[in-house]
């Protein structure tokens, strides 16, 4: 198979007119890769995804071909899926004020041009979930948000407006289905690609922790930072071991891998109420 893109955590490959999504069990943390794998997670992130997919199936169309018919080293961390021409916009639904969108309207009252009401704080809940796309920025840079006018011109009034609906439908269903389990779905990305009859598909990975930001619910309390899910204890570990954020992070040790992975596991079954 050829390699067509090597991501800081996937690697994708070209298999005819298909592609081969591999989720490594690779970390990344402050936009760095550390140098330690976490056992499982790729497999588990997959597992995830596929769940998603199923869950969200009467939604809208995704890309999944086969989860099963994909090449046997990676078996179960590699989703067979239609190769889509990919939509140039992130689309990304924020129920709560975190990230990017807390910084916007602090200086500005405003998430990606959207007016929100006063008195806000970090982690509130928003009065109802927003649309807040980006661009897909090259590698090195960040993202920006745009706005709905903005994507309106790039893409055409109907196709920015299916994208926000979809976008928003998919963050309701997911973020609904994982209060009732105790997670809190801050905010989520999605990628949706066309396929060759125009169609639009929902792609990528979907609602894993790579790709939103999950908060275990017991511990919710707006007015502060909330502990992200499953990488809360790895960064804790990056900032006491004295990690500049900068230079090449240092190996993680044996206990710091064994609880990530145990969070990952912990969403996981979580969700999806399956043992892993
Ligand atoms: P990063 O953490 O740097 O985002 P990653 O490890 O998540 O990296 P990506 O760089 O996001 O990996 O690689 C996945 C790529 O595959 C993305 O560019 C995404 O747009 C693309 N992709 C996902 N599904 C499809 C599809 N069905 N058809 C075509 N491209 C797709
Ligand atoms: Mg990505």
């Amino acid at each position: 198979m050829e390699l067509l893109h090597s991501g800081k955590v996937r690697d994708v490959y070209a298999d005819g007119d298909d592609l081969i999504l591999v989720a490594s069990d690779r970390i990344s943390i402050y936009d760095a890769v550390l140098p330690t794998p976490i056992p499982d997670k790729g497999k588990l992130l997959t597992a995830l995804s596929l769940w998603w997919f199923e869950q969200l199936a009467d939604l809208l169309p995704n890309h999944v071909v086969s989860a099963t018919d994909v090449p046997a080293e990676y078996a179960g961390r590699a989703i067979r899926c239609r190769r889509l021409s990919m939509v140039p916009v992130e689309c990304i639904a924020r129920g709560y004020l975190t990230g990017l969108g807390l910084r916007e309207y602090q200086d500005r009252g405003s998430v990606s041009g959207i007016a929100l009401p006063p008195g806000l704080v970090e982690s509130s809940i928003l009065p109802e979930p927003i649309f807040t796309p980006t661009t897909k920025a090259p590698v090195g840079e960040h993202d920006e948000f745009i706005t709905l006018d903005e994507v309106i011109d790039k893409l055409g009034r109907e196709t920015a407006e299916r994208l926000r609906d979809l976008t928003l439908a998919v963050y309701r269903r997911g973020a609904e289905l994982a209060a009732e389990r105790g997670i809190i779905v801050a905010d989520t990305k999605l990628e949706f690609g066309w396929a060759p009859d125009g169609t639009l598909v929902l792609a990528d990975e979907v609602l894993t922790s790579d790709s939103s930001r999950f908060w275990p619910a017991e511990s919710y309390q707006p007015g502060r930072t909330q502990d992200s899910f499953d990488k809360q204890y790895v960064r804790d570990w990056a900032v006491r071991s004295g990690w500049d954020k900068k230079a090449p992070p240092p190996p993680v040790p044996d206990e710091v891998v064994e609880a990530t992975r145990a969070r990952y596991v912990e969403v996981y079954e979580r969700l999806t109420g399956r043992s892993w």
